[in-house]
């Protein structure tokens, strides 16, 4: 025998024994008045009439609890309407308790999400916005509340995203303005469940602009190479075809040994600068003393300057980076080859270490020489940027120094710094902070020239 079965056994027997009690008791009753048989039927009635009531009043209690909120704990009654709310209850506890799990998975599904770098936007079938994570919202410039069950079509209104919607060929990506200020944005749709869409986006912003830069670099170098190619390419065919003296062939070997040290210089700094982007940072535990850069980087200025300039290089005894020492000799000798090239005859090149109050240190080159208008300065450290692009090529310069000397610096946690007034002279700094910089026993030479 099953369980309710049991149970309904016991309720009917219950029932049975009631019913039975109130016609006996009727019975008595009705002997005692000479109606036995009315007393008995009476008293069968009154008993099911009684059951039927409280029966009811339970039944009566149990749907009120059901209709009302079921937060509140059903009532506790005996028997059958008693057994009955326990087990609704035990069972809207149990559905209580797998909805606040499933709740709580979907919340942190969300919030997964939501961590996404991407944006991620959810249509229904009908194309209105279900759910969109902050990134989605902050691409497209939604409001994730207030435009929830919107059309997404009314608020992301780019054409390309329209059309590319309605044709639901969502085999490529497409590529579109961002909202205002958000700058490119590549986006994918799929297709999910019925209809659904599930649409993905990512800021391509920051791609788009270092894709231009690569372009743009390339451009540059082959324009570089080629000038001088071309140049050779004419001597080569000069040379070749007319009859020179040994005076003009002289001359033009010169001239083309002048365009081969060009190419060179530029495919050197091309490759340290392809050094510098693919080698790990410097290291931060290894000395180097500065007195050693600067009387490097002074024998090679004072070459090129060839007696043209006063040259004085000072300071930096007591001090040592911590880096690499070809890095950093590329960059003070970059600075001051730069002062040299860019400063008339008779000017004045002064280079120096200084201390700085935060602990920090600087290199600092001045000169007198031709200087830099103010709008120019925040352009010179980037790639082939030439104040006078005709001068750089009478100086020889590769128009890369500056961009090699911001990296480097950059690498070893500093920056560059300039000051300049066209016609006056100019001043660059190397600022290192204190991590890459340390004090040790000063000797007392002094560096001159
Ligand atoms: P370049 O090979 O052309 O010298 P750089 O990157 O070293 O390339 O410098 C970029 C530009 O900055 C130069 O073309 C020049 O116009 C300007 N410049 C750099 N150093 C100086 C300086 N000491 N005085 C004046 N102009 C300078």
């Amino acid at each position: 025998m099953s369980r309710f079965e049991g149970w309904l056994v016991g309720r009917v027997a219950s029932s049975t024994a009631k019913l039975a009690l109130g016609m006996l008791g009727g019975l008595a009753a009705g002997k005692s008045i000479g109606w036995p048989v009315a007393g008995t039927v009476i008293g069968g009635i009154v008993a099911g009439l009684w059951m039927n009531t409280r029966d009811a009043r339970r039944a009566a209690r149990l749907a009120d609890w059901l209709h009302g909120p079921t937060d509140r704990p059903a009532p506790r009654e005996r028997g059958f309407w008693g057994e009955l709310a326990y087990r609704v209850e035990r069972l809207l506890r149990q559905r209580e308790r797998v909805i606040a799990a499933e709740r709580g998975r979907l919340r942190q599904f969300l919030s997964g999400i939501e961590a996404s770098p991407n944006g991620v936007l959810l249509l229904d079938a009908q194309g209105h916005i279900e759910w969109c994570n902050g990134v989605a919202a902050e691409h497209f410039g939604l409001d994730p509340q207030r435009d929830l069950h919107q059309r997404a079509t009314n608020l992301i209104r780019s054409p390309v995203f329209v059309s590319h919607l309605q044709e639901g060929d969502f085999a490529q990506p497409v590529v579109l303005p961002g909202a205002v200020d958000r700058g490119t944005l590549q986006v994918l749709i799929r297709a999910y469940g019925e209809g659904q869409k599930l649409v993905l986006s990512q800021d391509i912003t920051e791609h788009e602009r270092s894709d231009a830069m690569r372009r743009d670099f390339v451009a540059n170098v082959s324009h570089e190479i080629r000038t001088p190619l071309t140049v050779l390419a004419g001597f080569i065919e000069t040379l070749s075809q007319l009859p020179l003296s040994e005076a003009e062939r002289q001359r033009v070997l010169a001239l083309m040994q002048q365009q081969t040290t060009r190419m060179q210089a530029l495919v050197a700094d091309l490759l340290t600068l392809a050094q510098l982007e693919g080698s790990p940072r410097p290291p931060s535990d290894r000395w180097v003393g500065v007195r050693t850069l600067l009387e490097a980087v002074r024998v090679d200025a004072l070459a090129l300057s060839a007696g043209r300039h006063r040259i004085e290089v000072g300071g930096g005894a007591d001090a040592e980076i911590a880096g690499s020492e070809a890095e950093l000799l590329s960059a003070f000798g970059n600075l001051l080859s730069n002062a040299v090239r860019y400063t008339p005859e008779g000017g004045q090149i002064r280079a120096c270490w200084a201390w700085r109050d935060d602990g920090g240190g600087c290199f600092e080159v001045t000169d007198t020489g031709i200087g830099i208008a103010r709008e120019h300065i925040p352009r010179i450290t980037e790639r082939f940027y030439r104040v006078d692009p005709s001068r750089t090529r009478e100086t020889g310069g590769t128009g890369l120094g500056l961009s090699i000397v911001k990296h480097v610096v950059q690498r070893h946690g500093g920056e560059v710094q300039v000051e300049s007034e066209p016609g006056r002279g100019s001043t660059f700094r190397l600022v290192l902070p204190p991590l890459r910089v340390r004090r040790r026993a000063a000797s007392n030479e002094a560096l001159a020239a």
